[in-house]
């Protein structure tokens, strides 16, 4: 959307699932403002606070020292709210009281979806920012959080290397990944592992067994199997122990990783993605562009409306499945 009205006052919030890397954008849009002379405000705990009117303004100094954190100093929330038109319509009035004029939104797809709805009901311009360890979107190569995700996960992995090749074990190792194999197979090929189950290419437990059969027929010392949680977490125990009766030659184990995937200090990758795709939001919505999503596509700043961003997400790519398996023979 194109509109010509001034923006003087823009508010900011994150929402949904929290990603490393979202203070860092946080901090970017904040000092973009302050370089544009315009006035930054801060909305705590997502669409809720919105709705609850809790906001604060925001300069320079409230966001020094935030960029190397994980989690976000503006917290996030679900708000069941915001799903209601009249959730929507204090959340609009509240923006007007406030000043508000424009909105910058972090966070994944069902932040979108609220901001699209919230722009097309009260005409405020809102732009978005991919926050989540996913990187389930489409318009952005990368989303924000997604490789201290992996990286994590990767150390992670390694570390149970060690201790599954001491003891002669096959280990399952859970992902967050909700209907995306992506921080699985990533973290999958950077660590090692011999197997990776991901919703999109579901591979069923007699093809698992005939790739571990055959790392055992090459005396393989242990065997690291990575399974996205793909919307059902916890589903790796049940899928370790098919496997455990139907295959003796390794003792089994499963970690599941959780949420400490959304933890830790973000990586420079994300630090750099939020701190480039921060500013760039605020100069969006100064040359009046919102109703969509700021990504970057093979290094350049990309803009996707809102719809498209969250629209049958289609950037699995089959090539990484590929390399894993040549690898790991
Ligand atoms: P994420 O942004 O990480 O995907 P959620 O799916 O929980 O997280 O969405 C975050 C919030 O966005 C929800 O709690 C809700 O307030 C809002 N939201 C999601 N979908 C809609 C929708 N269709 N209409 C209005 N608001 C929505």
């Amino acid at each position: 959307m194109n509109s010509n009205r001034a923006v003087k006052r823009i508010g900011l919030l994150t929402s949904g699932g929290d990603a490393p890397g979202m203070n860092a954008a946080i901090r970017a849009v904040v000092r973009a403002c302050m370089y544009y002379k315009i006035e930054a405000v801060g909305i705590y705990r997502g669409y809720d606070g919105l709705i609850a009117n809790d906001m604060k303004t925001l300069d320079s100094r409230s966001v020094a020292s935030i960029i190397h954190r994980g989690g976000t100093i503006l917290k996030s929330a679900r708000s069941m709210e915001f799903k209601t038109p009249e959730g929507r319509i204090k959340a609009a009035e509240n923006c007007r009281m406030a000043g508000i004029d424009a909105l910058v939104i972090i966070g994944g797809d069902g932040t979108f979806r609220g901001g699209l709805v919230f722009q097309q009901e009260h005409g405020i311009p809102v732009v978005g920012l991919p926050g989540t360890i996913d990187n389930d979107l489409n318009g952005t190569d990368f989303t924000i959080g997604y490789d201290t995700a992996v990286n994590t996960a990767a150390h992670a992995i390694d570390k149970i290397r060690d201790t599954a090749s001491s003891h002669n074990r096959l280990f399952f190792i859970e992902v967050m990944g909700r209907d995306s194999g992506q921080i699985a197979m990533r973290a999958s090929i950077a660590a090692g592992a011999e197997a990776t189950m991901i919703p999109e290419r579901p591979m069923n437990v007699d093809e698992l067994i005939h790739i571990l059969e055959k790392g055992a027929g090459r005396k393989k010392s242990s065997s690291l199997v990575v399974v996205a949680e793909g919307g059902k977490p916890g589903h790796s125990i049940d899928l370790a122990k098919e496997v455990t009766d139907r295959f003796e030659y390794y003792d089994t184990k499963v970690t599941i990783l959780g949420h400490l995937l959304r933890g830790g200090s973000p990586t420079v990758s994300d630090r750099v993605l939020a701190s480039r795709l921060g500013v760039v939001a605020v100069e969006y919505l100064l040359k009046g562009i919102s109703g969509g999503m700021i990504g970057i596509v093979n290094n350049r700043i990309n803009f996707t409306p809102f719809a498209e961003a969250t629209g049958n997400v289609s950037n699995f790519d089959d090539e990484m499945l590929r390399i894993a398996s040549i690898l790991s023979v």
